[in-house]
């Protein structure tokens, strides 16, 4: 079983400064570290390696201190990791960042390809889904639990409001994974060990046959109108008592005329 986990770096902090001349964020004043849903990632696809063999491959589109991130993946113990990076790409929005990644992917060959829910900074979770599409492979999104795995099919549980899907599907398949998945392990010695010494292979994008025409802030269809931090705002909090909850009930509702908010 060939899996490739994408996993992304986002900022370590929720201190976010933004640029205010071009309204993006300000990548290098915050630290760095892998998006957190995508660790679940990269331990579901280290489990299916366990189980059935293979290789797990970690890739990412970004600038060149994502290597660092990538090791994080190789201390977890995966087998590669690989990195896209290219000035051509600056400003990529979502539907390119899926075109490249995408082109990784193809490059790579794979039967399962595997991504966290969504970025805790993006936070779109479009990508996982428009990778799928450009390589025309189904794509579960939302995976709780794998049940079942063949090397043509794959029964996955999917975390709805409501409930759970049960979803079965063909390989070569994309699945974006929930924290409910599994508890991702922690970097082992020998894994830091081989992680401090692993080269990063980086990657152009002419080298995965990349099209400039479908990436970089010019080719992107989406344009970021504003971004900001919103200001913190710390209210006061106040606790109402009563003898049962049709007294708390009455004084809350008091309370709450008192300050002007029923008339
Ligand atoms: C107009 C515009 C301009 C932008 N300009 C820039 C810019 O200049 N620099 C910049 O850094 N960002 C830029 N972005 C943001 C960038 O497009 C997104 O961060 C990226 O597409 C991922 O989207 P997301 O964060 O919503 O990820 P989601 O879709 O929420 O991520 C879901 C999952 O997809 C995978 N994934 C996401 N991103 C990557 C990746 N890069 N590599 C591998 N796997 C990944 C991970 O598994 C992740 O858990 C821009 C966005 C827009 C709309």
């Amino acid at each position: 079983m060939d899996i490739v986990v994408c996993v992304k770096q986002v900022p370590d902090t929720t201190d976010i400064k933004v640029d205010p001349e071009t309204g993006t964020l300000k990548r290098e004043t915050a630290g760095t570290t892998m998006n957190p849903f995508d660790m679940y990632a990269v331990e579901e696809g280290l489990r299916l390696k366990e189980k059935l063999g293979g290789k797990v491959t970690v890739v990412t589109m970004g600038p060149p201190m994502a290597k660092e991130m990538l090791k994080i993946a190789i201390a977890m113990g995966v087998d590669e990791a690989v990195l896209l990076s290219d000035r051509a790409l600056a400003g990529s929005d979502t539907w390119a960042t899926s075109y490249a990644v995408a082109q990784m992917c193809k490059k790579l060959g794979y039967n399962m390809i595997l991504f966290g829910k969504q970025a805790i900074d993006g936070d779109t979770a479009q990508v996982g889904p428009s990778v799928a599409e450009y390589l025309d492979i189904p794509c579960v999104t939302w995976v709780k639990k794998v049940r079942e795995v063949s090397e043509t099919e794959i029964t996955v549980e999917r975390m709805m409001e409501d409930g759970v899907d049960v979803v079965k599907a063909t390989l070569p398949v994309a699945l974006t994974v929930v924290k409910e998945i599994n508890e991702p392990r922690l970097e082992s010695l020998k894994g830091k060990m081989r992680a401090k010494k692993y080269e990063v292979p980086t990657w152009s994008l002419a080298d995965v046959n990349g099209d400039p025409a479908m990436v970089g802030l010019k080719n992107s269809p989406t344009r970021v109108a504003k971004s900001w931090s919103p200001e913190r705002k710390f209210g006061k909090a106040e606790m109402i008592d009563g003898a049962d909850a049709a007294e708390k009930a009455d004084k809350v509702f008091n309370r709450v005329k008192d300050l002007g908010f029923i008339k």
